[in-house]
């Protein structure tokens, strides 16, 4: 049934996740136990540590805050959302996990005004999280691994394009894309594109692949362009 492989989808990724972040969230602990360490010992205090361990508060309430808005229930009623902030947000979930993997991920807005799109936030931000993902996941460990990620206008579309420099694909094995259960992971759920185009599809958005073997894929996005919301309604 639908929704049960939507939840269970969800799940995964974000048990998968969970890792990723409960070791992004251990590096700022640690920093932090070390300098209150320090300072019991040589009770003093020093103001560049304190200023360092602030911004690994900081990072963690970043963290932390973004692992709410992702387990949150989802929206009932589409809005117009900035594309943009749906993609650092993102980005600060993914990051974690590309760490890990010894993945650099790049992130450029190439629009000149602010793109808002009509969406249910968290489940644009499903999207996302599943194509870098894969993306993440199509890098050999001995690759100097790069995603890259790009928003821009493209007519009436908001176009996001999600590049990797991983293993590629065969032109048949695109076809498959989306099918649900359709894997080549050992460890694959085969539901990640398929919720994506699902969620997609609600969206009125498209999704595309090209891809080339041993040299890697891009992933397009394009979502109807909506009209930036009025600063006097809500
Ligand atoms: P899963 O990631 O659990 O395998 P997905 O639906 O997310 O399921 O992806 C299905 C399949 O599509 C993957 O198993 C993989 O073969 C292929 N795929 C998806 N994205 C990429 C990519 N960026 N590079 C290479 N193959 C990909
Ligand atoms: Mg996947």
């Amino acid at each position: 049934n639908e929704e049960m492989v939507v939840a269970s989808e969800k799940l995964s990724v974000i048990g998968q996740l969970a890792a990723a972040v409960a070791h992004e969230i251990r590096n700022p602990l640690t920093s932090l136990k070390g300098f209150i360490q320090l300072m019991q010992t040589t009770n003093t205090i020093n103001h560049d540590h304190l200023d360092i361990m602030l911004s690994e508060v900081d990072r963690i309430d970043l963290i932390s805050g973004e692992m709410l808005i992702l387990g949150k229930q989802q929206e009932t009623h589409f809005r117009p959302e900035r594309l943009d902030d749906i993609l650092q947000q993102v980005l600060v979930l993914m990051e974690a996990q590309a760490n890990l993997d010894n993945v650099s991920i790049t992130y450029e807005n190439l629009s000149e005004k602010l793109l808002y799109v009509s969406a249910e936030s968290n489940q644009l931000k499903q999207v996302f999280i599943n194509i870098i993902k894969n993306a993440v996941e199509a890098i050999p460990p001995s690759r100097d691994g790069k995603v890259s990620i790009t928003l821009e206008e493209q007519g009436t579309n908001a176009q996001v394009v999600v590049k990797d420099n991983g293993v590629g694909m065969e032109p048949e094995r695109i076809e498959h894309l989306g099918e649900p259960f359709y894997s080549t992971k050992e460890k694959g759920t085969g539901l990640g594109l398929a919720v994506c185009k699902k969620i997609i599809q609600r969206h009125k958005g498209q999704i595309h692949f090209q891809s080339d073997i041993e040299k890697g894929t891009a992933v397009e996005i394009s979502l109807p362009i909506e009209e930036e919301p009025s600063a006097f309604t809500d």
